[in-house]
């Protein structure tokens, strides 16, 4: 399914505990709520047997709020955790090991494959069939380098149910079908499968992904990197698979490794939540683990062979047109091999050293890596990796010139040297201390879910996942370690940096003819395979493609999977409480929120009275304006004090649509921040230096932050490409849409290069203080606590000294476009506080298609249609819309005919109605299959009951999980209230198919002048030979 990358699982792990975000209880205060949980979950003991399992351990973790149960399979072995807490999005997730020895992808395709029909569930691809007729918060599926996981989360208990029995049933009695492998791995056919004459391809999902996957020269290099440091057992292939070792898997592999590593006794289930043990236990053994016998299993991966002497390895990657630097875009880093993960307290100690040696302008490989400006950034894999059995530690460059390799790796070893002489400062140990105590308290709204990714690596090779939820064990270890021996992190360094011979530099420099080897060893592997063909297995090809592509068109007969009903969503919102009030004269909203004890801060300021030439440069401040030192601290103790005394402080451009017209908007820029209460003074104080003395005098500081963001930008496309192209398609469209390419959009990315690439920073240093002058004004501003109900009262006090504080910056500026609407920031007291709209009354959208040639070999596709805002009558209908396309139709032609990754149609507050197509391998296809899609909705081919899947889907993404710190943040920031959420639920139940017809009429048919079209992709005839594109 949605793959998670190595770079992704490096990047996680690299920050493990921030993983470690707390879910909130809704219904009882945090301390009685905790112990409800605690109680039901003490019942058991250990030796107790329920439904074939033995209770192992019962252990509470009170700085989690959860009791964990531990337990055994009695016949198969299987393993079991249960975290019993008051959250009512709970959580199942099962984990097989599955650890590959060849490169063809098969535990990939075989996750794919399984999820495409079971002996339960035989209709085809109950996964997606089920995302319309369920209220999961979440359901999906992830490859890793050594497991497999299948994890869904939801609040409601009977769609629980639902789930694991459609889950149980796809992972352990698939149909595994010929076509299904066909389909999601890879197969031979006509080119058009309706013509036998057109040349023969390879085709297939996972094929494509990866193609698509490896065009990331980030993830490139991190695949290379763990292939290349463990190089003797599962880790030196991919698991994913190499898109040409993908063409020899057959299916009967497929189907031994499913029966080999797919089995109970190798399998690891996870539950999470307020649900009742028992219950789930119940449905595992019934459905699932009684039809088993224990097998012996042979998935084990053994500790790679330490090696003599440490090792050096050269690869290449295809350029980056984006890249900051043209002449400098080759990567170079040193991987070093640690201890095992499940020595929970020494894969705790690394974690934090690495932080420690890395995060941050006070790190030491930050100040010798980063700041000399050798490269952009670090290298895609840094830090620590506690991904694999034995962990890695990676230290390195990306972004820089081919003949600088000698001088990282010199300065390298020389940074290595000082940390063992100098170590850290106490200060710096206990910033981390405390931000780990932040992540700790801070509760994302699927905390399930980050405690099932958490806990998963260790788990899978044997390790202890109750000992890793007790995190308040290992700090006290690591203080007491410390104490004993100040050496304690610097011995760590010398044994595990310095004295280790198991370490790998591998560097990474672009080919100009990478592509076209890569597109010449496809043709290669591909008239090989055509060349062992008789003309009876082409027919045979022929004849199949024929037979896939009418399965595939065929109605579907759903019926036989579980569903929730319509009747089964809750007909009201329960309404968060707000209060809106004024500090020092700016209006304030405060929500009061069980948030164990953090403040969230934020604070809104418009940036309408900013010079239109100065625009282009607003989110390049956004993101240094907190890193460039202020009143008497330079960046770093800036930087120090943040990590000191707040979880974070950041800024961010923002463009919100109005929600009643289309051609007004706000825009602004957001602060965002957090931190204990005993600490909100001082992060009130660190954003007055901001406002009153920013340092904008050091460029070199600023050459630094714009390489960073710049590279982050041009590795970003490759994975959210659709995101890009879908902006672009609607930048014409609205004025709020032009604004936003102008922010987050192609636009940006280009001018971000031109940045990077001047010599002289001085005139964009200059712009900075002229930007801050018109946003950093108490004047145009509103701000917003979230906080607990002492913690908000309080805050208002803080609040109105910080008020006095920048006082003297409050001035008052002509807005620079005439038209602006005030808007009240509460409704029910329009003569209160407003906040002020931009209007453009003369707007007219235009019509463009813009094409991005851009170095990847796949398509990002989008099709954008101006319609109406949120709270037009029509809105509710057009989301269904939307919802119901993609299931029903457009899945179907982009990603099982097709071929692309993922498709669909989805409908934004702003009122663009958007298609869209990601790593696809067609390209203007594409948007005929668009096309295709708003006449199937015309035709009103489809049933009450896709009807009401699509409202049960859109209901889900409606009522999903909200965290503590987000609550009431679409009123102040949308002006979107409760009551208006309410009306929009209520015309959602309400749309019926008449609706649906008439909006497709209506708003849906092309050919006026209000639709966009955009593409991102590889080098494209068609689309060159055709005026009426725009090439970029
Ligand atoms: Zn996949």
């Amino acid at each position: 399914m949605f793959r998670q990358t190595k770079t992704v699982l490096a990047k996680l792990q690299n920050v493990r505990l921030k993983g470690l975000h707390l879910s909130w209880r809704r219904r009882s205060t945090a301390a009685a709520a905790a112990a409800a949980a605690g109680e039901k979950a003490h019942q058991y003991t250990a030796g107790q047997q329920i439904h074939g399992f033995t209770v192992k351990e019962v252990v509470a973790v009170p700085e989690l709020f959860l009791t964990a149960i531990k337990l055994t399979h009695d016949r198969t072995g299987a393993q079991y955790l249960h975290a019993a807490r008051d959250d009512p999005n709970n959580l199942f997730s099962v984990q097989f090991r599955t650890t590959p020895m060849d490169s063809t992808g098969v535990p990939h395709i075989l996750e794919h494959t399984v999820l495409c029909g079971s002996q339960k569930y035989p209709c085809r691809d109950p996964f997606f069939k089920m995302l319309n007729r369920s209220l999961c918060t979440f359901m999906n599926a992830f490859t890793a380098s050594d497991y497999t996981m299948y994890p869904f989360s939801t609040q409601n208990a009977k769609d629980f149910q639902n789930l694991l029995s459609v889950y149980l049933d796809a992972v352990f009695f698939p149909c595994l079908r010929e076509q299904d492998f066909w389909q999601e791995g890879w197969r031979l056919e006509n080119e058009d499968p309706a013509d036998a004459s057109s040349p023969l391809v390879f085709k297939g999902v996972v094929f494509n992904e990866m193609k698509g996957a490896f065009s990331d020269n980030e993830r490139l290099y991190a695949q290379h990197l763990q292939n290349k440091l463990y190089p003797d057992h599962t880790y030196s292939v991919v698991s994913g698979g190499e898109p040409l070792a993908i063409p020899d898997l057959t299916w009967e592999q497929l189907k031994d490794f499913h029966a080999t590593h797919y089995h109970p006794s190798n399998a690891m289930f996870f539950t999470y939540g307020d649900l009742p043990l028992e219950q789930h236990l119940k449905q595992i053994e019934q459905e699932a683990l009684s039809k088993f016998e224990r097998i012996q299993t042979n998935t084990r991966v053994p500790s790679q062979p330490p090696w003599a002497s440490p090792r050096e390895e050269r690869v290449t990657c295809s350029p980056d047109a984006m890249a900051p630097d043209a002449a400098r875009q080759s990567t170079l880093c040193v991987s070093y091999k640690l201890g095992d993960i499940t020595d929970t307290f020494e894969a705790f100690t690394l974690s934090l050293l690495s932080a420690l040696m890395t995060s941050g302008p006070n790190a030491p490989f930050y100040k010798a890596l980063i700041e000399p400006k050798i490269g952009t950034d670090f290298s895609s894999v840094v830090g620590y990796d506690g991904s694999t059995k034995e962990a890695s530690f990676s230290i390195g460059l990306q972004g820089i010139a081919e003949c600088d390799a000698d001088k990282v790796k010199n300065i390298i070893r020389q940074t290595v040297d000082s940390i063992i002489e100098s170590g850290f400062e106490d200060e710096r140990i206990e910033a981390l201390l405390h931000k780990t105590e932040i992540q700790i308290k801070h509760q994302s709204s699927n905390f399930g879910l980050s405690l099932a990714s958490y806990i998963a690596s260790s788990w899978n090779h044997d390790g202890d996942p109750v000992e890793l939820l007790q995190i308040n064990n290992s700090i006290r270890e690591f203080r007491r370690a410390l104490q004993e021996n100040p050496r304690f992190l610097q011995d760590k360094v010398q044994h595990y940096l310095k004295e280790n011979s198991h370490r790998l530099t591998l560097s990474m420099s672009p080919d100009d003819s990478y592509l076209d080897k890569q597109v010449s060893a496809e043709e290669r592997k591909l008239r090989e395979k055509i060349a062992a063909l008789s003309d009876s297995d082409k027919k045979d090809i022929y004849e199949k493609g024929l037979r896939l592509l009418a399965a595939q068109s065929e109605t579907q007969d759903a019926s036989c999977l579980p569903t929730l009903k319509v009747s089964d969503i809750a007909p009201t919102l329960a309404a968060t409480p707000l209060h809106m009030t004024k500090a020092g004269g700016v209006p304030l909203q405060l929500c009061e929120q069980p948030t164990n004890g953090l403040v969230y801060f934020r604070a809104m300021c418009s940036l309408n009275t900013l010079p239109e030439d100065l625009k282009l440069y607003v989110p390049l401040f956004c993101s240094v304006i907190t890193k460039m030192g202020c009143g008497s601290l330079d960046y770093r103790q800036q930087a120090q004090q943040m990590e000191l005394k707040t979880g974070d402080m950041s800024v961010s451009p923002q463009v919100i649509p109005d929600c009643a017209h289309m051609d007004v908007f706000e825009q602004g820029v957001l602060l965002s921040s957090s931190c204990l209460e005993r600490n909100l003074a001082d992060m009130l104080q660190l954003w007055a230096e901001i406002f009153n003395s920013p340092r904008f005098d050091d460029p070199e500081r600023l050459r630094v932050l714009v390489m960073m963001s710049a590279q982050e930008l041009a590795n970003g496309i490759s994975y959210a490409g659709h995101v890009y192209a879908m902006t672009r398609a609607g930048h014409l469209l609205t004025p709020a849409g032009e604004l936003l390419e102008t922010f987050d959009g192609m636009d940006q990315v280009r001018f971000m290069k031109r940045i990077a690439e001047m010599s002289d920073l001085t005139p964009v240093l200059r712009m900075l203080p002229r930007i801050k002058k018109h946003l950093l004004n108490p004047e145009n501003m509103r701000c917003a606590v979230n906080a607990t109900p002492q913690g908000a009262s309080e805050s208002v006090l803080h609040l109105e000294n910080f008020m006095t504080d920048v006082a003297g910056k409050r001035k008052r500026f002509k807005a620079v476009r005439p038209n602006v609407i005030q808007r009240p920031l509460d409704v029910n007291n329009i003569s209160g506080a407003c906040k002020t709209l931009v209007a453009d009354s003369n707007f007219q959208p235009c019509h463009m298609k813009t094409f991005f040639q851009l170095p990847f070999p796949v398509n990002f596709v989008s099709e954008s249609i101006r319609t109406v805002p949120y709270s037009h009558k029509d809105y509710a209908s057009l989301c269904v819309l939307a919802r119901m396309m993609t299931a029903k139709f457009l899945h179907g032609e982009i990603r099982e005919k097709g071929g692309a990754y993922g498709g669909g149609a989805k409908m934004a507050g702003g009122g663009l109605f958007s298609f869209y197509s990601y790593r696809d391998p067609n390209s203007v296809q594409t948007l005929s299959a668009f096309g295709k899609g708003v006449d199937w909705a015309k035709s009103g081919k489809f049933s009450q009951q896709d009807i009401d899947e699509a409202k049960l889907s859109i209901f889900s993404a409606v009522d999903s999980p909200v965290a503590p710190s987000s609550k009431g943040m679409s009123v102040f920031l949308s002006g979107i209230t409760d009551e208006m959420k309410q009306r929009h639920r209520e015309r959602l139940f309400d749309v019926t198919r008449g609706n649906l017809l008439d909006v497709a009429e209506r708003y849906l048919s092309v050919g006026s002048k209000t639709y966009g079209v955009s593409i991102l992709g590889p080098e494209n005839d068609a689309i060159k030979k055709d005026p009426s594109w725009v090439v970029k």
